[in-house]
């Protein structure tokens, strides 16, 4: 963590960054572009089933791969638990005590009850889906023996600082990515409409699909409620993005930022944590004078700009100061077009550069390659080479290729790193 050294007793301390990982993949990627934590599932116990959550084997390799380069792990066992739930819960606690996790992610009360007479070494972290929204709440769970409590989403900054007052324990709050219309995750549409239940990992997300509406007498009829032909989203929030709000959030004394999204992919995760990463850092070289009043703090411009590059829903700061109103749905897609796509990942650094490919490639592309601090690097593909040693004009997602391009990629390459452009 950041500390400015010269005024140590003024400046605020910057705030863990705490990343999702699906899948190996995306937590090697989120470590390389700066995650000081990051949280995963495994296969049980665990919200977004889909999420491709980890194995014991994988998750043991994701530890080891993330404590060699300093990053905490927190697994996440947040299902809404009913008595079938806790046959296999004793085993499976024991088993991340032994793999040596950091902490446990748990909303439901039995699953910390387990926790705590089970592995009493490991902190406990209550999940957002507890709904932490007031300071009795918070010193409640603290009370209850959580170390640190994720807040709900529903709060502004001035209650956020309230609570921070009033406790002493640690606060998380969510910073980035998608929003549920219920509180928290506390939603029962996905239940009623698909038989999947959002509180035990399976939401089918129906809050973003498109509704019409039905005359009882007239069964059949779909009377459109439409902003466009394509229909109306009428549940459908914009993403989260405290980004603007980051010197605010560190100034009332939060203690880790939370990024929202085991499901999304890396391009996500690496672009949206590189630039949290590179505004914390920002904040870090502050002078104390700059503290006194941090509303008035700006972060570069270009970190606002590139973060809408990640693809989202659109952006809003949700309840933070105002509650939100109608500017924050999205009534007409599900999607904002996403103006930038992957086109590979680094994959082998040696004399050539080998990297797999994500989208189609051709000879003379312009794409730019994901520096691991905030700086893009405009590239032109030259020469692309497949492992057999054939020179080729185009690759598909999936091939594997040595890549030659003007400035050399090989001066700047780091395994790992992405390489992007703008849509064509
Ligand atoms: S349906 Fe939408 S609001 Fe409900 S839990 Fe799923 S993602 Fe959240």
């Amino acid at each position: 963590m950041n500390e400015n050294k010269s005024h140590k007793a003024v400046c605020p301390a910057i705030p863990e960054l705490l990343v999702p990982a699906g899948n190996y993949e995306k937590l090697v990627t989120a470590v390389h572009y700066g995650a000081d934590a990051i949280y995963l599932g495994g296969k049980d116990f665990s919200l977004r089933a889909k999420a491709g959550n980890f194995s014991e084997n994988a998750m043991q390799a994701g530890l080891d791969y993330a404590h060699r380069h300093g990053v905490k792990v927190y697994i996440t066992a947040n299902i809404i638990a009913h008595n079938r739930d806790f046959s296999e819960l004793d085993e499976y606690l024991l088993g991340l005590e032994k793999l040596g996790v950091d902490g446990l992610i748990i909303s439901d009360p039995g699953i910390l009850r387990r926790a705590q007479a089970v592995v009493p070494s490991l902190p406990i972290h209550l999940s957002t889906q507890a709904n932490v929204t007031n300071s009795g709440s918070a010193a409640f769970w603290f009370e209850q023996g959580a170390s640190r409590l994720n807040l709900a989403r529903e709060l502004s900054l001035k209650e956020i600082t309230e609570i921070r007052e009033e406790n002493r324990g640690e606060l998380e709050v969510f910073v980035h990515g998608a929003l549920c219309i219920s509180y928290s995750g506390r939603c029962m549409l996905s239940n009623y409409l698909t038989g999947r239940d959002a509180n035990q990992g399976s939401c089918a997300h129906p809050c973003r699909y498109s509704y019409s509406l039905v005359e009882e007498k007239r069964p059949g009829e779909f009377f459109p409620v439409e902003e466009d032909e394509r229909g109306t989203y009428i549940f459908n929030s914009k993403d989260l993005c405290l980004l603007e709000k980051l010197p605010q959030l560190v100034a009332a004394g939060v203690d880790s930022l939370k990024i929202e999204g085991r499901m999304k992919s890396i391009f996500y995760v690496g672009g949206v944590v590189r630039i949290y990463r590179a505004a914390l850092d920002y904040l870090a070289t502050l002078p104390a004078e700059a503290w006194a009043d941090p509303e008035e703090i700006r972060l570069p411009e270009h970190l606002l700009m590139e973060i809408a590059r990640t693809g989202t829903r659109g952006q809003t700061e949700n309840f933070i100061i105002d509650r939100p109103g109608s500017a924050e749905m999205l009534y007409n897609h599900t999607r904002l077009d996403q103006e930038w796509e992957p086109v590979a990942v680094v994959r082998r650094v040696e004399e050539d550069v080998l990297v797999e490919l994500r989208n189609p490639l051709e000879l003379g592309d312009e794409i730019e390659y994901m520096g691991r601090d905030d700086r893009n690097y405009p590239l032109t593909v030259r020469t692309m080479t497949n492992e057999k040693g054939e020179e080729i004009s185009r690759g598909n997602p999936g091939n594997r290729l040595f890549l030659q391009t003007e400035p050399p990629l090989a001066e700047l390459a780091e395994e790992v790193a992405i390489l992007r452009r703008q849509k064509r």
